[in-house]
């Protein structure tokens, strides 16, 4: 009886979307375990308890109320900084330096727009927020990008 013929559409899948997915595998890319949220730190970091939600760092202590998957970096390992402040002092951006510098790549899982008032393509800043969605220097409740009118708004030093 001679082969026939088998191809991945057989099986309903795009040869492509496979390659892709083998790739994500080998790299580590594609798997939520891997990812990072907007607070700096991995998903995997995020507990709660009934009294709240903390993220739990090596080098720092994290109040991300709720783990959002923004980044799917080739490696992990750089994203345990700590956030002192805005754009280059917060967390994921100092997690996303230390990680080119590895010579290491990733992806965004998110549309870059403000996360306020959804404006795309202007000049976005990355920060922590306290829980009255204010500024904060230090690591907040919550993290986000703003658009410079809602960075002013939101008390944006
Ligand atoms: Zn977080
Ligand atoms: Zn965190
Ligand atoms: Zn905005």
């Amino acid at each position: 009886m001679a082969l026939q013929v088998v191809s991945l559409a057989d099986i309903g899948v795009e040869k492509e979307e496979m390659a892709e997915y083998m790739e994500s595998l080998r790299t580590g890319v594609g798997n939520p375990a891997r990812q990072i949220c907007i607070c700096g730190h991995g998903i995997t970091r995020h507990h709660s308890n009934e009294s709240n939600s903390y993220c739990n760092v090596a080098k720092s202590w994290c109040y991300c109320q709720e783990a959002f998957p923004v980044l799917e970096p080739e490696d992990l390992r750089p994203f345990t900084y700590t956030t002192s402040g805005v754009g280059k002092e917060h967390a994921l951006a100092k997690g996303l330096f230390a990680l080119n510098e590895m010579d290491k790549n990733a992806r965004w899982l998110i549309k870059m727009a403000c996360f306020k008032c959804l404006k795309e393509q202007c000049r976005l800043t990355l920060v922590s927020l306290s829980r009255e969605l204010r500024v904060k220097k230090g690591p907040g409740f919550s993290n986000a990008l703003l658009c410079d009118l809602c960075f002013l708004e939101c008390g944006g030093y």
